[in-house]
């Protein structure tokens, strides 16, 4: 009479819930949300930092995940995307019932509760408006003021990140409950900086970066989303 062994593979259909890493061997499974952006560079930094990384376009996806990851792009397309699959509005509910959520450059403008164009003005547009932040599109100007700087991220170890910001935006204000992790700043004559901007903030779970750390292949951006999720997890 045949015998069911157990089998690699049994804990995807067993059912599992947030806190059941042992069946990844340790590793938080985090979705990337893939509608548009850097999906496997994501993907490929989420494995090197740790996790398990999943590709989400449904969303029966988020069902089992522990964070969610939502890339750079055009955050108007990323917003209207989600809208029309069905998405914006089940991952809205996930984050604020407390999935972590780490969005980069158009990610983070899309967990901002208002998003500003580069003139100041109110920019209509689809949010997620999870995170207490005012943020500015394409703040620093369009593509061809695109820059790159040697950042210190705080919680970041090992010496500065090296920033690729396109079309970025910066983080115009902060609610209470919101820590700016990194800032940009030219400096004057006497090397004192001026006209600072908030690159790098995190509320609670949420984390959000005005540039791409998936461009640079570093990943302690990633290593640290991490952190936030094992501390939620085991406060849970
Ligand atoms: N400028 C884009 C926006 O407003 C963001 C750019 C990016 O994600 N690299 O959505």
């Amino acid at each position: 009479m045949a015998r069911f062994e157990r089998v690699p593979g049994e804990a995807l259909v067993a059912g599992r819930g947030p806190r059941d890493w042992d069946a990844d061997g340790g590793r938080p499974r985090i979705g990337v949300l893939a509608l548009q952006g850097d999906v496997l560079e994501h993907l490929r930094l989420l494995d090197q930092a740790g996790a398990s990384g999943v590709p989400v376009k449904r969303a029966e996806e988020l069902e089992d995940l522990d964070g969610i990851l939502i890339p750079g792009g055009e955050s108007t397309t990323i917003g209207r995307l989600a809208t029309l699959y069905g998405l914006l509005e089940p991952l809205r509910k996930r984050i604020a019932g407390g999935l972590p959520a780490f969005g980069t450059c158009a990610g983070a403008i899309l967990l901002s509760r208002s998003a500003l164009s580069p003139d100041g003005s109110p920019s209509e547009q689809p949010l997620l408006g999870c995170m207490d932040t005012v943020v500015r599109r394409n703040a620093f100007g369009s593509q061809v003021e695109s820059f790159e700087a040697d950042l210190e991220v705080a919680g970041v170890e090992g010496g500065p990140m090296h920033a690729v910001f396109i079309r970025a935006p910066w983080i115009e204000s902060t609610g209470p409950d919101v820590e700016v992790l990194a800032s940009v700043a030219p400096v004057d004559r006497d090397g004192r900086p001026v006209d600072v901007k908030v690159v790098v903030a995190r509320q609670g779970g949420i984390l959000a970066s005005a540039f791409h750390p998936e461009l640079a292949g570093d990943a302690r951006l990633h290593e640290l989303f991490l952190e936030l999720v094992r501390e939620r997890a085991s406060r849970s």
